[in-house]
């Protein structure tokens, strides 16, 4: 199944696609976890994307476009994939949809999640990861045992340079200007599920994988 995960930041795509990743065999492609690997990695596209990302600013479609098209390739996406934060733009869109027609292929379903402003900013302020093992945490819905300190491999947690306040508003400012109007794009299709983000981790995937079936 070719999935698209789609919403706003904070509203539980990467923490979903990771638990439909241990019930069926298909690798999540995060846009946003490549472009900080890159930047880790000090690549010429990480360091183009970085002005962009520390500003909670997107990338320029044309570099997320092509290191999407190189990901899409990988033989692990043969048999489906979840994209989680792609595509983010209308632009973005129609240039997946190119590279998937030449390619006898398309995208099978759309799943929207949706969250208050309100909660978004409380849960991405508090949100925090492991730089060793990437566990994610809340210092709030999700303490680790030791403030500071990852449950799964002992390392120190940090907390994303675009996690604060005032960048998650330039976010979601990007998102209603840039991305919203992509579900529209996809609605004309049928394809598009819409599901409440609001509530536990387990109680959103109850409602994620319903909506899968139907
Ligand atoms: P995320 O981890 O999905 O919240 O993405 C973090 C940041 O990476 C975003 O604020 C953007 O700067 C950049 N980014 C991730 N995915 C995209 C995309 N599809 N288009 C443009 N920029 C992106």
């Amino acid at each position: 199944m070719n999935l698209i995960f789609f919403g706003p930041p904070g509203a539980g795509k990467g923490t979903q696609a990771q638990k439909l990743v241990e019930t069926q065999a298909i690798p999540q492609i995060s846009t946003g976890d490549i472009l900080r690997a890159n930047r880790r990695d000090g690549t010429g596209l990480g360091l183009e994307a970085q002005t962009y990302m520390d500003r909670g600013l997107l990338v320029p479609d044309q570099l997320v476009i092509d290191m999407v098209g190189a990901r899409l390739q990988d033989s692990d996406c043969e048999g489906g994939y979840i994209l989680d934060g792609f595509p983010r733009t209308v632009a973005q869109a129609v240039a997946l949809d190119e590279f998937l027609e030449k390619r006898d292929s398309s995208i099978d379903k759309v799943v929207v999640l949706t969250v208050p402003d309100g909660l978004i900013v409380e849960r991405i302020v508090g949100r925090r990861s492991c730089g060793n093992c990437g566990a994610g945490f809340h210092v709030e819905f999700k303490p680790p045992a030791k403030q500071g300190v990852c449950d799964v491999c002992g390392s120190e947690l940090a907390q994303r340079s675009d996690d604060t306040e005032e960048k998650v508003r330039v976010r979601l400012n990007e998102y209603a200007q840039n991305t919203a109007p992509v579900a529209a794009y996809y609605k004309q299709r049928g394809i598009v599920r819409e599901i409440n983000g609001v509530g536990g981790m387990d109680e959103v995937f109850g409602r994620l994988t319903e909506a899968l079936e139907n």
